[in-house]
């Protein structure tokens, strides 16, 4: 049965370890039983699941997962929350604790090893200093994923599902549109975390297609073209991407491409959908 979940159960943990919570690591611990029920039931685990949690804290969450899923990973930065661990996860059997930054850790490798290389589900309350790290590391590496639900900052999640011509539209959007199909689950109050945050969070899941929905020849071409475009925001895509020297390209060369797709050579990045990022990037690869 999870013993976590509740601010005096946290608090009690916190003070018999003298738990110091870092600022940098982004440690707010949910501490609200209805809310950690409600991720969990968002991110519907099954009995064979293998699932990944980043930044575990005091195994709040853990537990929960532990109980529902066949296999566990959880990667936590912070060495003195391991001795923690140890504790609040001793009933499980069913658990990993991998104490590393998620940033340098092989996912895939990690699929490979307890779930035969078969697609995971990740589940976390994310440290939203790396947020776009994270879930762009996910996204881009290839890693076998069926889901990933996560806790993020509120404006974060809304930007997962902003398109053209919104300010905060930009790659973290196109990726996470590229590569799922995500939906906001709840939207958080600071209440609900020790130490509160300053900001609302929202959980956002993230269904990863098995076919994507625009096709493009590569996508690795493509999220460069997407990155200078946004890397320079003020600029028209024209002139943006011919500064962006690692791309080799030329200024006629992108505006013969968009005029071949019926658009202004004064056109900007922020505007453009992710097919018209697609066809784009088709004309221009190998130029
Ligand atoms: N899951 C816990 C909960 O919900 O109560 C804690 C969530 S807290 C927002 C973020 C957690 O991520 C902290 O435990 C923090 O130490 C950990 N963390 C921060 N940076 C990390 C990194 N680069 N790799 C792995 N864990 C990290």
């Amino acid at each position: 049965m999870a013993s976590l979940g509740t601010p005096s159960q946290t608090a009690a943990i916190i003070s018999k370890y003298n738990f110091d919570f870092r600022k940098k690591f982004g440690q707010n611990f949910l501490v609200d039983k209805s809310m950690l029920e409600k991720i969990i039931s968002a991110a519907e685990i099954e009995e064979d699941d293998c699932v990944l949690e980043i930044g575990p804290g005091i195994g709040t969450m853990t537990q929960y997962l532990c109980e529902q899923a066949r296999q566990v990973i959880a990667v936590e930065i912070d060495d003195n929350l391991i001795p923690i661990l140890k504790e609040t996860l001793s009933e499980y059997d069913n658990v990993t604790v991998i104490n590393e930054d998620i940033l340098k850790v092989d996912v895939a490798a990690l699929a490979d090893k307890y779930n035969n290389g078969k697609p995971i589900k990740v589940v976390a309350n994310l440290p939203y200093y790396i947020t776009t790290p994270i879930v762009m590391g996910l996204l881009e590496n290839k890693v076998p994923l069926k889901s990933i639900t996560i806790m993020v900052q509120k404006e974060v999640a809304d930007r997962m599902q902003e398109g053209p011509g919104s300010k905060d539209y930009g790659a973290l959007s196109l990726a996470v549109q590229y590569y799922t199909d995500p939906h906001i689950v709840a939207v958080v109050p600071p209440e609900c975390f020790m130490p509160r945050p300053k900001v609302s969070s929202s959980v956002i899941r993230l269904d990863i297609y098995e076919e994507t929905p625009v096709k493009v020849n590569s996508p690795e071409y493509m999220f460069r073209l997407i990155r200078a475009s946004f890397n320079q925001r003020r600029k028209t895509l024209s002139n943006g991407l011919s500064n962006e020297k690692s791309l080799g390209l030329t200024r006629e060369q992108v505006v013969e491409a968009l005029v071949k797709m019926g658009k202004s050579e004064t056109v900007r990045g922020e505007t453009f959908s992710l097919q018209d990022f697609a066809t784009l990037s088709d004309l221009l690869e190998g130029k």
